[in-house]
């Protein structure tokens, strides 16, 4: 499933130069973005960078100021929220507390006059998606916290909309159960065969659940990518440092050709990379590297390319990884991880022994902008 590398595809969800202004302040920034059918896809950003804001010009709750919001083709302007092949679903807390679970799942379905044994089959049906069957007559105070949220999940699809909203859906949830929602939304989706809009500022829950995140910043996009692209290839300094962790070297491109070059860090620092795509020498440029892509050792490695000298400055073992962060001799702090594939008994490395980084010219990326 990837209709974005289709260039045949036809878009679903169509945000055209939208610009959304509240007073004098920009919200959305003449942002254009296409989503595909059956797509998982997650808007991305931390707070206020206009991410609910999309969410609710496609729902129809506000108009952009300018520009076209486009679903299969039809411009959405003036068509009211319940028009809308469009469902947003509420945190859990939006349930009814006083109404039973099958109640809740079958209010919008009543207000909109579908005849009683059709709503007893949906509601069925409903039930089964969310393993709820057993929980049918209980209220929302009897159920559990993952319980309660996949009533309001039941709820917002047994319209059947098009399309789901979802906006921080889990963000009342605990880490675990969280992890484990995110892979029954992943599920249901997938058995729904439903578009899911997700709006979310937790950057792991946009990797684990997305087919492609939009990365938001004061309004405009960042770049629009599948999480491996996202985490592999930021497009700019900005998408690096908010997805994952990762190092940054400033310097100059000092020679290149073809892809390759070899970038000034200061201090004595010589950065050889394959990935430079064409960055002109003389250039000013970010070299990222995520820390699992840097090794740390007690001893010079034998290859001296990228081996850069300094002291172990703190480790952390959590079990699946440990993280080293190295301070270099003109003080940049390196973190660097290690899967801890097999079992670690002792680690070879202390705090303050003196330590090698290095690196692969294949790994890292430069960034111009
Ligand atoms: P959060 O994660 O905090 O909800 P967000 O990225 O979803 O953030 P939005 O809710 O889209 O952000 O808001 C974007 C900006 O627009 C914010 O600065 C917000 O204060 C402003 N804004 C949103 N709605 C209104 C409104 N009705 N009137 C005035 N300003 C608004």
């Amino acid at each position: 499933f990837a209709p974005w590398t289709d260039p045949n595809a036809k878009p679903y969800i169509q945000f055209d130069k939208v610009t959304k202004k509240f007073g004098d302040f920009t919200a959305v920034n003449n942002l254009s973005l296409t989503i595909f059918e059956r797509e998982f896809f997650a808007l991305l950003g931390a707070s206020g960078c206009g991410k609910s804001t999309l969410l609710r010009m496609l729902a129809g709750f506000e108009e952009p100021t300018a520009g076209r919001i486009l679903l299969d083709g039809q411009d959405l302007r003036g068509i009211p929220p319940y028009r809308r092949p469009v469902n947003m679903m509420f945190q859990s807390y939006a349930l009814f507390p006083h109404m039973t679970v099958e109640n809740n799942i079958a209010f919008g379905l009543k207000q909109d006059g579908m005849p009683k044994p059709e709503i007893a089959a949906r509601v069925a049906e409903m039930l089964k998606l969310v393993k709820l069957e057993q929980f049918a007559k209980r209220k929302p105070h009897q159920l559990s916290g993952g319980q309660r949220q996949r009533v309001a999940l039941a709820r917002s699809v047994a319209k059947r909309p098009k399309v789901l909203l979802l906006d921080e859906p889990l963000g009342a949830l605990d880490k675990k159960l969280r992890e484990e929602t995110q892979f029954e939304l992943m599920d249901m989706q997938q058995t729904l065969g439903l578009t899911f809009v997700v709006v979310t500022h937790d950057q792991e829950e946009a990797m684990t659940m997305a087919d492609r995140i939009a990365i938001l910043e004061k309004g405009e996009v960042m770049q629009v990518a599948t999480p491996a692209e996202v985490y592999e290839a930021p497009s700019s300094r900005f998408v690096a440092g908010f997805v994952g962790n990762v190092n940054m070297f400033e310097g100059k491109i000092a020679r290149g050709e073809s892809g390759a070059a070899s970038i000034d860090a200061g201090n004595g620092i010589t950065i050889r990379t394959e990935n430079a795509g064409n960055a002109a020498p003389g250039a000013s440029v970010t070299f990222a590297i995520r820390p699992e892509k840097i090794k740390v050792s007690s001893k010079k490695p034998a290859e001296t390319v990228n081996a850069i000298e300094g002291e172990v400055y703190d480790i952390a073992y959590l079990g699946d990884m440990t993280v080293y962060h190295v301070k270099l001799d003109d003080g940049q702090v390196v973190r660097a991880s290690t899967m801890n594939a097999s079992r670690v008994t002792e680690d070879p490395l202390n705090w303050s022994d003196r330590a090698w980084v290095s690196f692969r010219p294949d790994a890292g990326v430069v960034l111009t902008r």
